[in-house]
């Protein structure tokens, strides 16, 4: 594992030199990989395609292998088609729980994802980043700046706590992927890296002591609805960074924080299925009906 890294510091780096922080962070990058910005540029394009055909995927309606996932994803798009800004959310928010809810159902029914920053919260970025680039019709490139901002908040939580809901429960997973998503949507806005930092701390704040309780020990129930769920506390977050509001946690305190919840957070509560929703009488109910009860989120690349 790297040592503890500091987000707090890459801010304040990128704003001395006044730059934004997906800039900073992808000269930072290049520097580091020995390759060129547009060669990082590109694989993230490559990524975002991915993502792109895992909503496709996913709004086919297929049914996961258990019949616990699929279908929800385009449930919410036959809604919008009639009624585009949806029944509560609005076009923006609504477009980013359809999103989510295929990308993740694709993961169910095991379709290639891209497993930012897993597979069970493979849903969240595109939620995000294509209902925000569509609202503003920003092009798959200017979208690969906000992954790579996504890319730099994951890797400095892997750093200081988790990223697997086995070691930190969901808030690792959907939390992470929340915090990673909300900075994206700063950047890809045109926010200042302060904004960036205080939109992902606000969005793992809100996200702080989810616990991993998978139904059946699959990456299901409740996962793919806490994927809309996620995305919609990363626009929420953004929504309050980018107006000015600040964290009053810094957001390297935030994921320490994270780490020392995860560390309370029973066995039980970790991605073990024996305890919260997997333990409900419905829970015990469909695992007793799936008795090919497999595991987990499983890492793909
Ligand atoms: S398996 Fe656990 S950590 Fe992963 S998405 Fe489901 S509930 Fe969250």
């Amino acid at each position: 594992m790297e040592s503890k890294l500091s987000l707090q510091r890459w801010i304040d780096e990128a704003a001395r030199q006044s730059m934004s922080f997906g800039d900073y962070c992808l000269k930072a990058q290049a520097e580091e990989l020995e390759i060129p910005a547009g060669a990082i540029l590109d694989r993230m394009e490559k990524a975002l395609e991915v993502m792109a055909e895992a909503v496709k995927h996913g709004l086919e309606g297929k049914r996961s292998r258990s019949g616990l996932a699929g279908g929800a994803g385009s449930k919410m798009q036959a809604l919008m088609e009639v009624k585009p800004d949806g029944f509560i959310l609005g076009r923006t928010m609504s477009r980013a729980v359809m999103t989510a809810l295929a990308a993740s159902e694709s993961n169910a029914c095991m379709g290639r994802i891209v497993a930012a920053p897993t597979a069970g919260s493979s849903g969240v970025l595109p939620g995000v980043l294509f209902s925000v680039g569509d609202l503003y019709c920003f092009d798959r490139r200017h979208l690969t700046k906000g992954l790579v901002v996504a890319g730099c908040i994951g890797r400095v939580i892997a750093s200081r706590a988790s990223l697997s809901g086995a070691e930190g429960g969901c808030q690792a997973e959907c939390g992470s992927a929340a915090a990673m998503a909300a900075g994206a949507t700063v950047e890809i806005c045109g926010g200042t890296p302060g904004q960036v930092g205080d939109a992902a701390a606000i969005a793992l704040k809100n996200m702080l002591g989810l616990v991993c309780d998978p139904v059946a020990g699959l990456v299901e129930v409740p996962c793919v609805k806490r994927n809309a769920g996620a995305a919609a506390q990363a626009l929420v977050a953004a929504e309050m960074a980018l107006c000015g509001i600040s964290s009053a946690i810094p957001v390297d305190e935030v994921i320490d924080a994270m780490a020392s919840i995860g560390h309370s957070i029973p066995q039980t509560l970790k991605e073990t299925a024996l305890g919260g929703l997997a333990t409900t009488p419905t829970g015990l109910r469909i695992a007793g009906n799936n008795s090919r009860s497999y595991h987990s989120c499983p890492k793909k690349e």
